[in-house]
């Protein structure tokens, strides 16, 4: 007897619902904020984990400016949410999967 999913009730070989549930966690959230002193930052939301360390790192890098990131939130200085958007795509994030509001 296989294991079957509580979710589907499909046996878990055949069960997709972890895949499905990876592509809906995988939605991520891009705009701005203003800071204290009129500043603006662009805060990257949807990662977590060596995913967010990672990207944070990278996009920093693509970039070339600071950030921070914590809580499952990315703050990069500026309000550069095209250049997010496109640095994300450019780590192989696909256009859909970014929301940019
Ligand atoms: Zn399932």
């Amino acid at each position: 007897m296989p294991d079957m999913c509580p979710k589907c009730g499909l046996p878990k070989d055949i069960c997709v619902c972890d895949i499905l549930d990876r592509e809906t966690l995988k939605k991520i959230h891009v705009f701005t904020e203003k800071k204290k002193f009129r500043k603006f930052v662009t805060v990257v939301e949807g990662l977590s984990g060596d995913e967010l360390e990672r990207t944070s790192k990278e996009l920093k890098r693509i970039l070339a400016v600071g950030g921070t990131s914590k809580n499952g939130v990315i703050e990069l200085q500026g309000g550069n949410k095209d250049g997010v958007r496109k640095a994300l795509i450019s780590l192989g994030y696909s256009n859909e999967s970014i929301d940019v509001t």
